[in-house]
C-alpha cells in the first residue's frame, strides 16, 4: 500500500534563500512544523516567521514530510514573513477584539444591577489580557486560533448573561439570522489567498487511505486537497463545474465553519477525505454513479457547516432559536443543511450551477437526505433498515437499498477518527471532550440537564471510547464489511486495537497506587 510505509527514510529538499543555495534534510517522522523551523533556521528568521516555498513554476509548496523532493537545479525559492500584529491578521483581529468589546458594553450597559458587575469585571480581565498578549508577543497561527476560542467564549458569555436577563417569553430579535445570511452571502471572496499547492504522487495516493494523517496540513492545503478530490473523481468533469467556483464554493464553505474544539473545518476536512478512502478501497464507482458520488462528496463536505459547539439535545433543552425553527426535529442537522443551501444558492458559490433542473432536483434532495442522516439519534434507525436490505442479497439497482448504504456510508465517514492511526486519532477525544466539558458546564451553569458521558467528573478518555467503539462503530463497519470486504483489514481490524488500546488505558487507570504507597497506606492502618 503506498502510504506512510512507502516514505524514504530521510529526504533532502533544496533551497534557494535570496540566491543563496542550502539544504535541508529530515526524516519521514518530521512534523510540518520541524520542516518549517528547519527552514527558518536556513533562512535566518525567527520559528514565528512565515514561511513559503514556490517551486520553478511559481506553485506553493506545502511543508510537510511528504512534500515532493526537487534537485540542486530546481530548489525551492523561500520566502519569509515576521509576524506583526500591526498587519494583515493581526489588524483584522484586533477589530475583532475591539467589536467584542464595545458588544460587551452595549449589552451590559443597559443591564446595571444583578451580577453583572462581577461577571463584567471577569470578561473584561480576560479581554485586557488577550490584548496584552498579542501586544506582548505578537501574532503566532497557534494561538490566534486559541484567541479566537476564547473570543467566542466570552460572546457566549455574554449571550448567557443577556439570556437571564431577558424575558425569554419573548422571542429574541437576536437570532442572527439576518446577520448570518449576509455573512454567507457578502463573503468577499479572497481567492487571492487561497493558494495552489503542487501535490507530490506520494501525498496524491497517501490522501486515498485511511492512515493519511490530516493533522499535517493547514487550512489553505486543506481547501487544495479537497479539490484534488473533487477533480480527481471526475466530479468536476461530471457537473461541468467551473474550477474557480469549486474553490470559491470551499472558500465559503471553509469561513462558515466555526472555530469549535472539535466540529470544525478539520472534522469536516477528516469526513470528506474518509469517504474519499472508502471510495477508493470499497470501488464505489463500480456500485453507483458520479452523481452519487458527488452527493455523497458533497454532503460531507458541508455536513456540520455553522456547527455552534452544543449538540441538539442542548438546544432542545436550552429551547434555542434553531430548536424553535425545527420544532425540535433533528436541529442542527436541518440547520447544516439550510446553510448548504445558502452557500449554493450564490451563482459564485454553485458548484451545480451547470446541471439541468432535475439532476439539481436529485442532487438537493440527496445532499438533504445524507446530512440529516447524520443525527446520531437516528442510528439505530438508519442500521436496522440497512440490514434488512443486505438480505437475501443487497440490490444495488434498488433506489431504496442504494439510499440507505449512502447513508450508513456518510455516518461511518463522520464517526471515523478512531479507525486512524492512533497518532491521529487520539488528539480528537481530546477534541470532543473539550467541546462536550464546555456544553457540560454550561448546562450546569444554566440549570439544563447534563448527560453523564459529557460530565467533566464523570467520563475519561478510555471510558468514552471503549463503549463506543465496541457498541457503535464495531458493529456498524463490521455491517458494511459485508457488502466490501476490505473494510475488515482496512478499518474493523484497526478499531479492535484501539477498542484494546483503550482498555488497557483504562485498567493502568484503575490500577491501586503503587506499592510503596499502598504499604505504607497498610501499616499506618494496621497500628
Ligand atoms: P457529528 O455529526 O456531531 O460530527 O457526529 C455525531 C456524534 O457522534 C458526535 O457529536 C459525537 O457525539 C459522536 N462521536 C463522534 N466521534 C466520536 C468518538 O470518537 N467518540 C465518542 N464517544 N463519540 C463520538
Ligand atoms: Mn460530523
Amino acid at each position: 500500500m503506498g502510504n506512510a510505509s512507502s516514505i524514504e527514510p530521510t529526504k533532502t529538499i533544496f533551497l534557494d534563500i535570496d540566491g543563496k543555495k542550502e539544504k535541508i534534510m529530515f526524516s519521514r517522522h518530521c512534523g510540518s512544523r520541524d520542516i518549517h523551523d528547519l527552514i527558518a533556521h536556513a533562512a535566518g528568521v525567527s520559528r514565528y516567521a512565515e514561511i513559503s516555498l514556490k517551486d520553478s513554476a511559481g506553485a506553493f509548496v506545502s511543508l510537510n514530510p511528504t512534500m515532493p523532493i526537487n534537485t540542486q537545479s530546481s530548489p525551492y525559492k523561500v520566502t519569509s514573513k515576521e509576524p506583526s500584529p500591526t498587519t494583515g491578521d493581526g489588524e483584522v483581529f484586533t477589530q475583532v477584539l475591539s467589536q467584542v468589546a464595545s458588544q460587551f458594553n452595549n449589552h451590559f450597559s443597559k443591564e446595571g444591577v444583578f451580577k453583572v458587575e462581577e461577571m463584567k469585571t471577569d470578561i473584561a480581565t480576560r479581554l485586557s489580557a488577550l490584548e496584552r498578549k498579542m501586544e506582548l508577543e505578537g501574532l503566532k497561527a497557534v494561538e490566534i486560533e486559541k484567541c479566537k476560542r476564547d473570543i467566542s467564549d466570552i460572546k457566549d458569555q455574554i449571550w448567557n448573561a443577556q439570556k437571564k436577563f431577558v424575558d425569554f417569553n419573548r422571542l429574541s430579535n437576536e437570532t442572527h439570522t439576518d446577520s448570518r445570511d449576509t455573512h454567507i452571502m457578502n463573503r468577499k471572496q479572497t481567492l487571492s489567498t487561497y493558494r495552489k499547492y503542487t501535490l507530490s504522487q506520494e501525498t496524491i495516493e497517501y490522501l486515498k487511505q485511511p492512515t493519511f494523517d490530516i493533522w499535517h496540513w493547514e487550512p489553505n492545503e486543506m481547501l487544495s486537497l479537497l479539490e484534488h478530490m473533487f477533480h480527481e473523481l471526475g466530479l468536476v468533469a461530471e457537473f461541468n463545474i467551473n474550477p474557480i467556483t469549486l474553490k470559491r464554493f470551499f472558500l465559503c464553505v471553509q469561513e462558515n465553519y466555526r472555530n469549535n474544539p472539535f466540529h470544525n473545518f478539520r472534522h469536516c476536512f477528516c469526513v470528506t477525505q474518509m469517504m474519499y478512502g472508502m471510495i477508493h478501497l470499497c470501488h464505489l464507482w463500480e456500485v453507483m454513479t458520479r452523481e452519487d458520488l458527488g452527493i455523497l462528496m458533497t454532503a460531507c463536505v458541508c455536513h456540520d457547516l455553522d456547527h455552534p459547539g452544543y449538540n441538539n439535545t442542548y438546544q432542545i433543552n436550552a429551547r434555542t432559536e434553531l430548536a424553535i425553527r425545527y420544532n425540535d426535529i433533528s436541529p442542527l442537522e436541518n440547520h447544516h443543511c439550510a446553510v448548504a443551501f445558502k452557500i449554493l444558492s450564490n451563482p459564485e458559490c454553485n458548484i451545480f450551477a451547470n446541471v439541468d433542473k432535475d439532476t439539481f432536483k436529485r442532487i438537493r434532495a440527496g445532499i438533504t437526505m445524507l446530512i440529516l442522516a447524520t443525527d446520531m439519534a437516528r442510528h439505530g434507525e438508519i442500521m436496522d433498515n440497512f440490514k434488512m436490505k443486505l438480505e437475501p442479497e443487497f440490490d444495488y439497482k434498488n433506489k431504496d437499498s442504494l439510499d440507505t448504504l449512502k447513508m450508513v456510508l456518510i455516518k461511518c465517514c463522520d464517526i471515523s477518527n478512531e479507525v486512524r492511526p492512533m497518532e491521529v486519532s487520539e488528539p480528537w477525544v481530546d477534541c470532543l471532550l473539550e467541546e462536550y466539558f464546555n456544553q457540560s458546564d454550561r448546562e450546569k451553569m444554566e440549570g439544563l440537564p447534563v448527560a453523564p458521558f459529557m460530565d467533566r467528573d464523570k467520563v475519561t478518555k478510555p471510558t468514552a471510547q471503549i463503549g463506543f467503539i465496541k457498541f457503535v462503530l464495531i458493529p456498524m463497519f463490521e455491517t458494511v464489511a459485508k457488502l466490501f470486504p476490505v473494510i475488515d483489514s482496512t478499518m474493523v481490524e484497526p478499531l479492535r486495537i484501539a477498542r484494546d488500546r483503550y482498555e488497557d488505558m483504562k485498567e493502568k487507570n484503575s490500577m491501586p497506587p503503587p506499592p510503596s504507597q499502598s504499604n505504607k497506606k497498610k501499616t499506618v492502618t494496621e497500628k
